[in-house]
């Protein structure tokens, strides 16, 4: 169980000496109880209370990383329900079910699939993480040789090998030795043989049950047998169900400290209807789950899932934003135009992306508008004519080229009289509304 602040205080060194830089070790404790600070922080606190408090101050979902390299997926260390309370850590990973039922020819084209499904959306890179590969056979041969075409195909992609049959599991996981895959499938009745083979191949182990009953006994008995590592699967399938064991799991870690609950879970959503099994897994990305396994993934599913994901996995204090400067876009010359707009993270993305669509070189004026779109910063007097044109002034680029012109966003029209006051011999032009014209606008520019 988690222990209270006044508990945690107890244990340090109680000299108010600020070097973990709390003002007192009360504030200390009471941050770690909330597990807002790390133990680490405090350099005086005694090996016997590092051993007492590793456990309070440890996260309540264990962090537990699958695959290998830079496209390893870590899971867990959540410490809150509610993302408006605290960042959401490690984003749910997608995973593509492969069965070994499939002929040779399906499963490399299903594995390219994954591998190929990589995209960059304002400057993060996001993909279907693994590859859950399935015992669908029942034949420890046919699956085996599954997961070697997986290996060739994909190899960088991290694997779940999902099998009931210990004898499967053990002949897949020694092709991704090294590459610590999960086992998924110990349960009741194989629960001692599939925690010897991941014990032995370093594996994550999936564990599935009916109920959280069953699953939390299962957890605390792999645990007993030497496996820490585990992704728990409460036998839930349908969205009620879902979201139901998804959040009791997750209340039950963080709130009550119940340690065989807490692991990141995992959520099988395969449908039919590939709409559907978007809806389902739609469910498991906003609630709790860190691994949803799926039985396709065309482009438009993936996009709809990575956006979703990426706005639940982003702090919701901290905007994204970008650095303040003059981004060059292609290799503009001194003539080439000057946009300028706000230092939103999608607001540069799309802005530059249309520029670069439109291969008419330019420059784009940064400001730095903490991290607001161009109508709230203009809303909150962050994009005004002064801050405009003290920023151009400031930012030099005015030695860089042979004309004094301004695109200024299409939103913010009121503006252009008001900048070309404050900016002296400068013409400031009204660019589009919509980032999506500016190909357009380019055009006619330069006809
Ligand atoms: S560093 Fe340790 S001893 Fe010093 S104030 Fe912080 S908790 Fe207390």
């Amino acid at each position: 169980m988690a222990l209270s602040g006044v508990e945690i205080f107890k244990l340090l060194p109680k000299t108010n000496c600020k070097k973990c830089g709390h003002p007192t070790c009360l504030a200390f404790a009471m941050k770690l109880a909330q597990r807002q600070a790390s133990l680490d922080s405090c350099p005086d606190v005694s090996e016997e209370a590092k051993q007492k408090l590793g456990e309070a101050s440890a996260p309540p979902v264990r962090p537990i990383t699958f695959g290998a390299g830079d496209k390893a997926v870590k899971m867990g260390e959540e410490t809150v329900l509610f993302r408006h309370d605290k960042k959401f850590v490690n984003p749910c990973a997608f995973a593509l079910e492969i069965k070994d039922t499939l002929s040779s020819e399906e499963i490399s084209e299903l594995a390219g699939q994954v591998v190929g499904s990589e995209i960059d959306r304002v400057g993060q890179k996001l993909r279907i993480d693994a590859i859950a590969l399935t015992n669908s056979s029942g034949d420890a041969g046919k699956f085996e040789s599954a997961a070697k075409l997986v290996a060739e195909k994909a190899p960088e992609v991290p694997v779940i090998l999902c099998a009931e049959n210990p004898g499967a599991a053990e002949a897949a996981v020694k092709i991704f030795a090294g590459k610590r895959p999960v086992i998924y499938g110990a349960n009741s009745s194989n629960v001692d043989a599939m925690a010897e083979i991941a014990k032995a191949n370093k594996a994550v182990l999936g564990v599935t049950a009916n109920g959280l009953e069953e699953l939390s006994t299962l957890t605390e008995k792999i645990k007993s047998l030497g496996v820490e590592d585990m992704v728990i699967d409460s036998g839930a399938r349908k969205a009620k169900d879902i979201i139901e064991q998804n959040t009791l799991i997750r209340r039950a870690a963080i709130k009550k400290g119940f340690k065989p609950l807490g692991y990141p879970v995992i959520n099988f959503v395969q449908r039919e209807d590939s709409l559907h099994e978007t809806l389902m897994a739609v469910i498991g990305v906003a609630k709790y789950a860190s691994i949803t396994v799926l039985s396709s993934i065309e482009k438009w599913k993936n996009l709809a899932l990575f956006a979703l994901r990426q706005n639940i996995y982003t702090d919701p204090q901290v905007p994204m934003q970008v650095e303040q400067k003059i981004y060059n876009i292609g290799e503009p010359g001194p003539d080439a135009p000057l946009f300028i707009t706000t230092n939103f993270s999608l607001t540069y993305f799309i802005v530059s992306g249309e520029i670069e669509n439109s291969r008419v070189a330019s420059r784009l004026a940064i400001m730095d508008c903490e991290g607001l779109s161009v109508l709230t910063a203009w809303a909150a007097g962050k994009f005004t004519a002064s801050k405009i044109a003290q920023f151009i002034s400031e930012s030099g680029v005015e030695k860089e080229i042979s004309h004094k012109e301004l695109i200024i966003p299409g939103y913010v029209a009121i503006l252009s009289g008001s900048v070309e006051d404050k900016l002296s011999g400068w013409k400031i032009t009204i660019g589009p509304r919509e980032a999506n014209a500016i190909p357009t606008f380019l055009k006619t520019r330069t006809a």
